[in-house]
């Protein structure tokens, strides 16, 4: 049992969601090894949301509130951390959910189609009996994807992405958005938008900002959009951890 005066009760309690999923077989052999790439930059950012990873987030909220078809991709690890909080936001900003994964198992899919069924979500896209399609007609499965959801999707957001298929995502000219620590992973450099922030964090703040934005004129949805620079908000997040640093 975890003691909540535990210093690092937070993070202990995470990778005990992470330990916990690896032993239910919802987890790839890596996800332990992405898990611990993230603490480390999330150590180094202070563990907590900051003022770039906000901004990147209100354009999020906006551009997914703008798309006619926004999808959120989940793997096993966003899962294991924040299966409700992805349902919540799913609803909340009217997005599907798609599994998407990196090493795809018939096993895995089917758990984890499972899982979000006995967390009240039915509709998960990339199960089994999906129509399983290849963007820009690649036939790899980095770029398989479900036929109503990211195939056809035109706002993507990709938490923990890798960088092979983050980088077909984005040739395909739909909107990626990411969210991951690392602001110097591939997956951050090549996305429209890179929320780097621990999705644990982000997804229930990206929910709050879309209770406030959804009464918004779109006019200043499209604004939100339009002032931010990905390239610029990256260095900001890079800058702060070297503050931090010194
Ligand atoms: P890339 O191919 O994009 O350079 P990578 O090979 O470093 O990425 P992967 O192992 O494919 O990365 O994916 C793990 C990524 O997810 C890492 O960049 C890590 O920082 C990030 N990550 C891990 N846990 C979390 C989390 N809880 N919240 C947000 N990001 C996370």
């Amino acid at each position: 049992m975890l003691s909540k005066a535990h210093p690092r009760y937070e993070s202990l309690v995470l990778r005990d969601k992470i330990v916990k999923a690896s032993k239910e077989g919802i987890l790839a052999d890596s996800a332990m090894i992405a898990h611990g790439r993230g603490e480390a930059f999330d150590y180094l950012l202070g563990e907590k949301t900051t003022l770039p990873a906000k901004r990147a987030m209100y354009v999020t909220v906006a551009a997914m509130i703008l798309s006619k078809n926004p999808v959120i991709s989940v793997n096993g690890n966003t899962t294991a951390l924040a299966i409700d909080e992805i349902i919540e936001f799913a609803k909340v900003i009217g997005a599907k959910i798609e599994i998407n994964l990196f090493y795809r198992s018939d096993e895995r899919v089917k758990k984890i189609t499972e899982l979000y069924k006995s967390h009240g979500y039915p509709e998960i896209l990339g199960s089994l009996d999906d129509e399983i399609m290849y963007i820009n007609e690649i036939k790899n499965p980095r770029a398989s994807a479900s036929k109503s959801g990211i195939y056809s999707a035109d706002t993507i957001l990709v938490p923990l992405e890798d960088g092979d298929r983050a980088e077909i995502l984005s040739r395909s000219g739909k909107n990626i958005i990411t969210i991951d620590l690392n602001p110097l992973s591939r997956t951050s450099k090549m996305s429209d938008v890179s929320i780097v922030d621990n999705v644990v964090r982000a997804i229930p703040f990206m929910t709050k900002i879309a209770g406030d934005l959804l009464t918004q004129d779109k006019e200043l949805l499209k604004e939100i959009i339009e002032d931010f620079d990905n390239k610029t908000n990256l260095e900001e997040s890079l800058k702060l951890i070297k503050e931090d640093i010194k």
